[in-house]
Protein backbone atom coordinates (compact mmCIF):
# COMPACT_ATOMS: atom_id res chain seq x y z
CA UNK A 1 0.00 0.00 0.00
CA UNK A 2 2.76 2.16 1.34
CA UNK A 3 5.50 2.80 -1.59
CA UNK A 4 9.21 1.89 -0.34
CA UNK A 5 11.65 2.50 -2.37
CA UNK A 6 12.88 -0.94 -2.84
CA UNK A 7 10.21 -2.67 -1.56
CA UNK A 8 9.42 -4.87 -4.67
CA UNK A 9 7.05 -1.97 -5.85
CA UNK A 10 8.63 -1.24 -8.98
CA UNK A 11 6.11 -0.98 -11.41
CA UNK A 12 5.22 2.60 -12.54
CA UNK A 13 1.38 2.46 -12.08
CA UNK A 14 1.47 0.31 -8.72
CA UNK A 15 3.94 2.99 -7.65
CA UNK A 16 1.55 5.93 -9.11
CA UNK A 17 -1.12 4.63 -7.06
CA UNK A 18 1.16 3.77 -3.59
CA UNK A 19 0.13 6.28 -0.27
CA UNK A 20 2.43 8.61 0.26
CA UNK A 21 3.31 8.70 3.77
CA UNK A 22 1.52 11.80 5.11
CA UNK A 23 3.98 14.23 6.89
CA UNK A 24 4.03 13.73 10.51
CA UNK A 25 1.95 16.78 11.77
CA UNK A 26 0.98 17.32 15.13
CA UNK A 27 -2.34 18.93 16.46
CA UNK A 28 -2.80 20.90 13.03
CA UNK A 29 -5.55 24.35 13.94
CA UNK A 30 -7.64 23.16 11.54
CA UNK A 31 -9.34 19.65 10.70
CA UNK A 32 -8.53 17.57 8.22
CA UNK A 33 -10.97 16.48 5.56
CA UNK A 34 -10.84 12.90 5.05
CA UNK A 35 -12.12 12.02 1.43
CA UNK A 36 -11.61 8.50 1.86
CA UNK A 37 -14.31 6.07 0.69
CA UNK A 38 -12.51 2.81 2.25
CA UNK A 39 -10.13 2.44 4.95
CA UNK A 40 -7.16 -0.18 5.21
CA UNK A 41 -6.90 -3.32 7.80
CA UNK A 42 -3.39 -4.73 9.41
CA UNK A 43 -5.23 -8.31 9.63
CA UNK A 44 -8.63 -9.85 8.66
CA UNK A 45 -9.50 -10.38 12.29
CA UNK A 46 -9.38 -6.34 12.37
CA UNK A 47 -11.54 -5.88 9.14
CA UNK A 48 -13.87 -8.36 10.49
CA UNK A 49 -13.98 -6.94 13.80
CA UNK A 50 -14.57 -3.16 12.58
CA UNK A 51 -17.19 -4.15 9.95
CA UNK A 52 -19.60 -5.97 12.49
CA UNK A 53 -19.18 -3.40 14.98
CA UNK A 54 -17.66 -5.14 17.71
CA UNK A 55 -14.28 -2.97 17.23
CA UNK A 56 -14.76 1.15 16.66
CA UNK A 57 -12.75 2.04 13.63
CA UNK A 58 -13.69 3.65 10.14
CA UNK A 59 -14.35 0.74 6.99
CA UNK A 60 -16.46 2.99 4.48
CA UNK A 61 -17.77 6.25 3.93
CA UNK A 62 -21.07 6.35 3.74
CA UNK A 63 -21.25 4.16 7.50
CA UNK A 64 -18.94 6.80 9.24
CA UNK A 65 -16.48 9.55 8.48
CA UNK A 66 -14.68 11.33 10.77
CA UNK A 67 -14.59 14.84 9.28
CA UNK A 68 -18.90 14.36 9.60
CA UNK A 69 -18.78 12.77 12.74
CA UNK A 70 -16.49 15.55 13.88
CA UNK A 71 -18.96 17.92 13.02
CA UNK A 72 -21.83 15.97 14.50
CA UNK A 73 -19.94 15.52 17.83
CA UNK A 74 -19.55 19.72 17.71
CA UNK A 75 -23.58 20.28 17.53
CA UNK A 76 -23.47 17.73 20.10
CA UNK A 77 -21.26 19.38 22.86
CA UNK A 78 -23.34 22.62 22.18
CA UNK A 79 -26.69 20.84 22.16
CA UNK A 80 -25.49 18.99 25.50
CA UNK A 81 -23.39 21.17 27.41
CA UNK A 82 -25.92 21.73 30.45
CA UNK A 83 -27.41 18.06 30.44
CA UNK A 84 -26.28 15.70 32.76
CA UNK A 85 -25.28 12.62 30.43
CA UNK A 86 -23.55 13.00 27.40
CA UNK A 87 -25.56 13.11 23.88
CA UNK A 88 -23.99 12.32 20.77
CA UNK A 89 -25.10 13.78 17.32
CA UNK A 90 -25.07 12.24 13.53
CA UNK A 91 -24.43 14.29 10.30
CA UNK A 92 -26.90 14.31 7.22
CA UNK A 93 -26.49 15.47 3.90
CA UNK A 94 -29.42 17.82 4.31
CA UNK A 95 -32.06 19.30 7.06
CA UNK A 96 -33.80 16.98 4.63
CA UNK A 97 -31.73 14.14 5.02
CA UNK A 98 -32.07 14.48 8.71
CA UNK A 99 -35.61 15.01 9.28
CA UNK A 100 -36.15 12.05 6.91
CA UNK A 101 -33.74 9.78 8.77
CA UNK A 102 -35.21 10.44 12.43
CA UNK A 103 -38.67 9.66 11.47
CA UNK A 104 -37.93 6.71 9.40
CA UNK A 105 -36.06 5.39 12.46
CA UNK A 106 -38.85 6.25 15.18
CA UNK A 107 -42.00 5.10 13.30
CA UNK A 108 -43.12 2.01 11.37
CA UNK A 109 -46.60 0.95 9.88
CA UNK A 110 -49.19 1.70 11.68
CA UNK A 111 -47.32 4.57 14.01
CA UNK A 112 -49.16 7.87 14.93
CA UNK A 113 -47.44 11.00 14.93
CA UNK A 114 -48.68 13.98 16.08
CA UNK A 115 -47.39 17.38 14.20
CA UNK A 116 -47.12 21.11 14.66
CA UNK A 117 -49.97 22.34 12.23
CA UNK A 118 -47.72 25.56 10.99
CA UNK A 119 -44.12 23.45 9.64
CA UNK A 120 -41.49 24.05 7.54
CA UNK A 121 -43.29 23.05 3.81
CA UNK A 122 -40.86 19.71 2.85
CA UNK A 123 -41.08 18.45 6.25
CA UNK A 124 -45.36 18.58 6.12
CA UNK A 125 -45.46 16.99 2.82
CA UNK A 126 -42.52 14.28 4.14
CA UNK A 127 -45.22 13.67 7.11
CA UNK A 128 -48.42 14.12 4.99
CA UNK A 129 -47.57 12.32 1.77
CA UNK A 130 -44.35 9.90 1.61
CA UNK A 131 -45.08 8.67 4.97
CA UNK A 132 -48.79 8.53 4.94
CA UNK A 133 -48.08 6.15 2.05
CA UNK A 134 -46.28 3.86 3.82
CA UNK A 135 -48.86 3.53 6.82
CA UNK A 136 -47.60 6.32 9.05
CA UNK A 137 -50.62 8.83 9.71
CA UNK A 138 -49.92 12.42 11.44
CA UNK A 139 -52.38 14.64 12.99
CA UNK A 140 -51.48 18.48 12.56
CA UNK A 141 -52.48 20.27 15.74
CA UNK A 142 -52.26 23.86 16.68
CA UNK A 143 -48.89 23.01 18.68
CA UNK A 144 -49.44 26.31 21.09
CA UNK A 145 -52.43 24.49 22.11
CA UNK A 146 -51.65 22.03 25.07
CA UNK A 147 -54.92 20.29 25.32
CA UNK A 148 -55.31 19.91 22.07
CA UNK A 149 -51.85 18.20 22.03
CA UNK A 150 -53.15 15.79 24.62
CA UNK A 151 -56.43 14.86 22.96
CA UNK A 152 -54.46 14.08 19.61
CA UNK A 153 -51.99 11.61 21.17
CA UNK A 154 -52.39 7.92 21.92
CA UNK A 155 -50.80 4.32 22.33
CA UNK A 156 -49.53 4.25 18.55
CA UNK A 157 -48.36 7.76 18.97
CA UNK A 158 -44.59 7.32 18.15
CA UNK A 159 -43.96 10.52 17.85
CA UNK A 160 -44.43 14.56 18.41
CA UNK A 161 -42.76 16.57 16.58
CA UNK A 162 -42.51 20.83 16.47
CA UNK A 163 -39.88 23.91 15.20
CA UNK A 164 -38.45 25.37 18.05
CA UNK A 165 -39.50 28.60 16.44
CA UNK A 166 -42.07 28.55 13.60
CA UNK A 167 -42.06 30.22 10.25
CA UNK A 168 -42.99 32.97 9.40
CA UNK A 169 -45.27 34.09 12.62
CA UNK A 170 -42.01 33.55 14.65
CA UNK A 171 -44.64 30.78 17.32
CA UNK A 172 -42.67 29.57 19.96
CA UNK A 173 -43.47 25.89 21.40
CA UNK A 174 -43.96 25.12 25.22
CA UNK A 175 -41.42 22.16 24.92
CA UNK A 176 -41.65 21.07 28.70
CA UNK A 177 -45.44 20.66 27.84
CA UNK A 178 -44.93 18.95 24.87
CA UNK A 179 -42.29 16.58 26.34
CA UNK A 180 -44.59 15.86 29.13
CA UNK A 181 -47.47 15.01 26.94
CA UNK A 182 -45.21 13.02 25.05
CA UNK A 183 -43.53 10.87 27.31
CA UNK A 184 -46.97 10.04 29.08
CA UNK A 185 -48.16 7.90 26.03
CA UNK A 186 -44.06 6.80 24.85
CA UNK A 187 -43.52 8.95 22.35
CA UNK A 188 -40.52 10.69 21.64
CA UNK A 189 -40.37 14.74 21.68
CA UNK A 190 -38.44 15.67 18.15
CA UNK A 191 -37.83 19.14 17.98
CA UNK A 192 -36.57 21.07 14.64
CA UNK A 193 -34.67 23.91 15.85
CA UNK A 194 -33.10 25.44 12.84
CA UNK A 195 -34.57 28.69 13.30
CA UNK A 196 -33.28 28.87 17.27
CA UNK A 197 -29.95 27.05 16.62
CA UNK A 198 -27.94 26.20 20.16
CA UNK A 199 -27.18 29.22 20.68
CA UNK A 200 -30.67 30.36 21.27
CA UNK A 201 -32.64 27.22 22.25
CA UNK A 202 -31.22 23.88 23.47
CA UNK A 203 -34.28 21.78 23.11
CA UNK A 204 -32.99 18.78 24.82
CA UNK A 205 -32.68 21.17 28.15
CA UNK A 206 -36.14 21.26 27.79
CA UNK A 207 -37.28 17.92 27.77
CA UNK A 208 -36.88 16.90 24.07
CA UNK A 209 -35.12 13.46 22.93
CA UNK A 210 -34.04 14.50 19.39
CA UNK A 211 -33.11 17.91 17.95
CA UNK A 212 -32.12 17.90 14.71
CA UNK A 213 -31.03 21.14 12.65
CA UNK A 214 -30.57 22.01 8.69
CA UNK A 215 -27.07 22.75 8.84
CA UNK A 216 -27.39 24.91 5.97
CA UNK A 217 -29.08 27.64 7.84
CA UNK A 218 -27.44 29.22 11.21
CA UNK A 219 -24.91 26.67 11.67
CA UNK A 220 -23.56 26.87 8.25
CA UNK A 221 -24.11 30.38 8.43
CA UNK A 222 -22.66 31.46 5.25
CA UNK A 223 -25.14 30.16 3.04
CA UNK A 224 -22.76 27.73 0.92
CA UNK A 225 -22.94 24.24 2.33
CA UNK A 226 -25.79 22.02 2.36
CA UNK A 227 -26.04 19.77 5.59
CA UNK A 228 -28.20 18.65 8.32
CA UNK A 229 -27.44 17.60 11.91
CA UNK A 230 -29.44 15.57 14.74
CA UNK A 231 -28.47 14.93 18.36
CA UNK A 232 -29.96 12.86 21.22
CA UNK A 233 -28.80 10.01 23.73
CA UNK A 234 -26.59 7.39 22.28
CA UNK A 235 -29.41 4.69 22.49
CA UNK A 236 -31.58 6.68 20.34
CA UNK A 237 -29.02 7.94 17.91
CA UNK A 238 -27.16 4.26 17.62
CA UNK A 239 -30.80 3.72 15.66
CA UNK A 240 -30.87 6.91 13.75
CA UNK A 241 -27.32 5.87 12.78
CA UNK A 242 -28.52 2.58 11.45
CA UNK A 243 -31.33 4.15 9.82
CA UNK A 244 -28.73 6.60 7.92
CA UNK A 245 -26.35 3.88 6.75
CA UNK A 246 -29.46 2.06 5.04
CA UNK A 247 -30.99 5.15 3.31
CA UNK A 248 -27.33 6.85 2.87
CA UNK A 249 -28.66 10.64 3.74
CA UNK A 250 -24.47 10.84 5.01
CA UNK A 251 -23.03 14.17 4.51
CA UNK A 252 -20.19 14.25 2.39
CA UNK A 253 -16.36 14.97 3.98
CA UNK A 254 -16.41 18.65 2.72
CA UNK A 255 -19.56 19.90 3.55
CA UNK A 256 -18.55 18.83 6.79
CA UNK A 257 -15.59 21.00 6.84
CA UNK A 258 -17.32 24.01 5.43
CA UNK A 259 -19.89 23.62 8.44
CA UNK A 260 -17.97 22.73 11.19
CA UNK A 261 -16.28 25.57 10.30
CA UNK A 262 -19.46 27.67 10.51
CA UNK A 263 -20.18 26.89 13.63
CA UNK A 264 -17.04 28.15 15.17
CA UNK A 265 -18.37 31.89 14.92
CA UNK A 266 -22.21 30.32 15.54
CA UNK A 267 -22.51 31.76 18.95
CA UNK A 268 -21.20 35.72 17.91
CA UNK A 269 -22.96 35.80 14.22
CA UNK A 270 -26.47 34.45 16.31
CA UNK A 271 -26.11 37.16 19.15
CA UNK A 272 -25.40 39.98 16.88
CA UNK A 273 -28.10 38.70 14.79
CA UNK A 274 -30.60 38.19 17.44
CA UNK A 275 -29.34 41.51 18.48
CA UNK A 276 -30.22 43.27 15.04
CA UNK A 277 -33.77 41.38 14.59
CA UNK A 278 -34.98 42.90 18.31
CA UNK A 279 -33.94 46.52 17.08
CA UNK A 280 -35.56 46.18 14.02
CA UNK A 281 -38.78 44.56 15.67
CA UNK A 282 -38.99 47.66 17.95
CA UNK A 283 -38.17 50.03 15.12
CA UNK A 284 -40.85 48.56 13.07
CA UNK A 285 -43.63 47.95 15.70
CA UNK A 286 -46.07 51.06 15.49
CA UNK A 287 -45.08 52.15 12.32
CA UNK A 288 -48.34 53.82 10.94
CA UNK A 289 -47.61 51.83 7.35
CA UNK A 290 -47.03 48.79 9.84
CA UNK A 291 -50.06 46.83 11.29
CA UNK A 292 -48.50 43.97 13.30
CA UNK A 293 -44.56 42.39 13.82
CA UNK A 294 -43.96 39.20 14.70
CA UNK A 295 -40.48 38.82 16.78
CA UNK A 296 -40.44 37.15 20.45
CA UNK A 297 -38.47 40.17 22.09
CA UNK A 298 -41.65 42.18 21.43
CA UNK A 299 -44.00 42.58 24.23
CA UNK A 300 -47.15 42.06 22.08
CA UNK A 301 -46.01 38.80 20.52
CA UNK A 302 -47.67 35.87 22.32
CA UNK A 303 -44.97 33.51 23.18
CA UNK A 304 -42.98 36.94 24.72
CA UNK A 305 -42.73 35.32 28.06
CA UNK A 306 -42.50 31.62 27.26
CA UNK A 307 -39.36 32.88 24.61
CA UNK A 308 -37.76 34.48 27.99
CA UNK A 309 -38.46 30.98 29.82
CA UNK A 310 -36.62 29.01 27.11
CA UNK A 311 -34.23 31.09 25.17
CA UNK A 312 -30.97 32.59 25.96
CA UNK A 313 -30.97 36.15 27.32
CA UNK A 314 -31.00 38.49 25.02
CA UNK A 315 -31.81 36.03 22.26
CA UNK A 316 -34.82 35.54 20.64
CA UNK A 317 -33.93 34.17 17.03
CA UNK A 318 -33.16 36.60 14.24
CA UNK A 319 -36.27 35.95 12.18
CA UNK A 320 -39.03 39.03 11.62
CA UNK A 321 -41.79 39.04 9.88
CA UNK A 322 -43.23 42.33 9.05
CA UNK A 323 -46.83 42.56 7.88
CA UNK A 324 -47.90 45.97 5.83
CA UNK A 325 -50.93 47.52 6.43
CA UNK A 326 -52.55 47.59 2.59
CA UNK A 327 -52.81 43.77 1.81
CA UNK A 328 -50.79 41.76 -0.32
CA UNK A 329 -49.98 44.94 -2.96
CA UNK A 330 -48.45 46.55 -0.24
CA UNK A 331 -46.51 43.61 1.27
CA UNK A 332 -44.75 43.18 -2.84
CA UNK A 333 -44.12 46.99 -2.95
CA UNK A 334 -42.44 46.73 0.70
CA UNK A 335 -40.62 43.66 -0.42
CA UNK A 336 -39.35 45.23 -4.02
CA UNK A 337 -38.26 48.39 -2.74
CA UNK A 338 -35.72 47.20 -0.37
CA UNK A 339 -32.09 47.86 -1.15
CA UNK A 340 -30.18 46.80 1.81
CA UNK A 341 -31.96 43.73 2.15
CA UNK A 342 -32.04 41.23 -0.22
CA UNK A 343 -35.12 39.07 -1.78
CA UNK A 344 -33.76 35.79 -1.90
CA UNK A 345 -35.16 31.93 -0.03
CA UNK A 346 -33.30 30.38 3.33
CA UNK A 347 -32.00 31.94 6.04
CA UNK A 348 -29.16 31.89 8.60
CA UNK A 349 -26.31 33.99 6.47
CA UNK A 350 -24.48 36.34 6.60
CA UNK A 351 -26.80 38.36 4.42
CA UNK A 352 -30.04 40.02 5.55
CA UNK A 353 -32.42 38.06 3.51
CA UNK A 354 -36.29 38.90 2.69
CA UNK A 355 -39.21 37.08 0.96
CA UNK A 356 -42.90 38.10 0.07
CA UNK A 357 -44.40 35.05 2.55
CA UNK A 358 -47.52 34.22 0.35
CA UNK A 359 -46.01 34.52 -2.58
CA UNK A 360 -42.87 32.65 -1.46
CA UNK A 361 -42.63 29.66 1.34
CA UNK A 362 -46.43 29.52 1.74
CA UNK A 363 -47.63 30.08 -2.12
CA UNK A 364 -49.43 27.13 -1.93
CA UNK A 365 -51.86 28.93 0.81
CA UNK A 366 -54.67 30.31 0.03
CA UNK A 367 -55.68 34.25 1.86
CA UNK A 368 -58.17 31.81 3.84
CA UNK A 369 -55.51 29.88 4.98
CA UNK A 370 -53.16 32.19 5.33
CA UNK A 371 -55.11 34.66 7.51
CA UNK A 372 -56.22 30.86 10.03
CA UNK A 373 -52.40 31.13 10.28
CA UNK A 374 -51.84 34.39 11.23
CA UNK A 375 -50.33 35.25 8.05
CA UNK A 376 -51.32 38.57 6.60
CA UNK A 377 -51.31 38.65 2.91
CA UNK A 378 -48.48 41.19 2.60
CA UNK A 379 -46.21 39.57 4.89
CA UNK A 380 -42.21 40.10 4.20
CA UNK A 381 -40.30 37.84 6.79
CA UNK A 382 -36.58 38.86 7.43
CA UNK A 383 -33.94 36.67 7.98
CA UNK A 384 -31.33 39.10 9.67
CA UNK A 385 -27.64 38.85 8.66
CA UNK A 386 -24.46 40.96 10.00
CA UNK A 387 -24.95 44.48 8.37
CA UNK A 388 -25.06 47.39 10.47
CA UNK A 389 -28.39 47.34 12.33
CA UNK A 390 -29.21 51.10 11.49
CA UNK A 391 -28.62 50.47 7.93
CA UNK A 392 -31.00 47.87 8.05
CA UNK A 393 -33.21 49.84 9.95
CA UNK A 394 -33.58 52.63 7.48
CA UNK A 395 -33.71 50.47 4.54
CA UNK A 396 -37.06 49.21 6.34
CA UNK A 397 -38.23 52.41 6.94
CA UNK A 398 -37.81 53.74 3.13
CA UNK A 399 -39.15 50.49 1.62
CA UNK A 400 -42.61 51.61 3.74
CA UNK A 401 -42.71 54.77 2.49
CA UNK A 402 -41.28 56.55 5.96
CA UNK A 403 -45.44 56.25 6.75
C1 LIG B 1 -34.36 24.77 5.51
C2 LIG B 1 -35.15 24.04 6.54
C3 LIG B 1 -35.29 22.64 6.49
C4 LIG B 1 -34.70 21.81 5.38
O1 LIG B 1 -33.33 21.88 5.36
P1 LIG B 1 -32.45 21.59 4.04
O2 LIG B 1 -31.06 21.72 4.52
O3 LIG B 1 -32.86 22.58 3.00
O4 LIG B 1 -32.80 20.20 3.62
C5 LIG B 1 -36.01 22.02 7.50
N1 LIG B 1 -36.58 22.72 8.49
C6 LIG B 1 -36.48 24.07 8.56
C7 LIG B 1 -37.13 24.78 9.69
C8 LIG B 1 -35.77 24.77 7.59
O5 LIG B 1 -35.68 26.11 7.66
Amino acid sequence: MQYTPGSGCDGENTRAVSLPEPPAVERPMRMPVHRATTYAFGSTQEFADVINGSRAGYSYGRFDNPTADAFADAVAALEGVRLPEPVRGQAFSSGMGALSTVFLALTESGSHVVAARSLYGNTHSLLDGLLRRFGVRTDFVDITDLDAVRVAVGPRTRMVFTETLSNPTTTVSDLPGLAQIAHEVGAALVVDSTFASPAVCRPLEHGADVVVHSATKYIGGHSDATGGVAVAAPALIDRIRAARVDLGTCLAPDEAYMLHRGLETLPLRVARQCETATALAAALQGHPAVERVDHPSLTSHPAHVLAEKLFDPGRRGAVVTVHPKGGRDAGLAFADRLRTATLAASLGGTHTLAAHVATTSHRNMSDADLAAAGISPGAVRFSIGLEDPQDLIEDALQALGNG
